[in-house]
C-alpha cells in the first residue's frame, strides 16, 4: 500500500507477549505519532473512497480505533463487531476456534439493511479466525462483504490466505 513501509517502521514488537515466544505487533507508537496515525487513516481513505462502502463494520476493540475515523471520512455508516455479550439488543453470533478453545463474536440484527456493502476493518490477522468469523457473520446477515482490510498481515501464518480462499478480499497496509 501507499505508505506501507513507512507504517511498518512505526509498528513496535514486544517479544514473548502475552505469552512466551509471541512476537505482539503494538500500534501504540503508530497511533502515538500524529502524521503516522494520519497516514494510516488516509491508506484505507485511499483505497476505499470510490468503493461505495455503506457500511464500515469494525471489530472489538482495535478495529474500532480505525475503523470510526474511516467511517467518518467515507460519509458512511459504522457497526460495531463485538466480542461476546457486549451488544444490548437483538444479536447474531459466530464462533470460532482459537488454538486454546473458543472465541466468539456478534452483531446487531439490524445493524445495517439486506445488500448494503460493507467493509470489515481489525487491526490485524494472524490465523484469519476473527476477521473469517467476523465476514461469515456479515454475509449471513446479508450484507455483502466488499473486502476485509487490516493494518498488519502476518502472512507466515496463513490467515489471509485462508480468507481469500472462502471468498473474502484481504487488504493490508503492511505485512
Ligand atoms: P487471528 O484471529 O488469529 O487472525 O488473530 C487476530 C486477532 O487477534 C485480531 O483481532 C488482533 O487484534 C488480535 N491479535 C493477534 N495477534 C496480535 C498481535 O501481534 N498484535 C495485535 N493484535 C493481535
Amino acid at each position: 500500500s501507499i505508505y506501507g513501509d513507512y507504517i511498518k517502521s512505526v509498528i513496535r514488537t514486544v517479544p514473548d507477549w502475552p505469552q512466551s515466544g509471541v512476537n505482539f505487533r503494538d500500534i501504540t507508537p503508530l497511533l502515538q505519532n500524529r502524521a503516522a496515525f494520519r497516514k494510516l487513516v488516509d491508506s484505507f481513505v485511499h483505497r476505499y473512497q470510490e468503493m461505495d462502502i455503506d457500511a464500515v463494520a469494525a471489530i472489538d476493540a482495535r478495529g474500532f480505533i480505525v475503523g470510526a475515523p474511516l467511517a467518518y471520512e467515507l460519509g458512511c455508516s459504522f457497526v460495531p463487531v463485538r466480542k461476546k455479550g457486549k451488544l444490548p439488543f437483538r444479536t447474531i453470533s459466530e464462533t470460532y476456534t482459537l488454538e486454546y478453545g473458543e472465541a466468539e463474536v456478534e452483531l446487531h440484527s439490524d445493524a445495517f439493511r439486506q445488500s448494503d456493502r460493507i467493509l470489515i476493518v481489525d487491526d490485524l490477522i494472524a490465523t484469519g479466525g476473527t476477521m473469517l468469523a467476523a465476514a461469515k457473520l456479515i454475509s449471513r446477515s446479508g450484507g455483502h462483504v466488499v473486502e476485509t482490510a487490516t493494518i498488519v498481515d502476518l502472512p507466515d501464518l496463513g490467515g489471509s490466505q485462508r480468507i481469500r480462499e472462502a471468498g473474502y478480499g484481504v487488504f493490508a497496509v503492511c505485512s
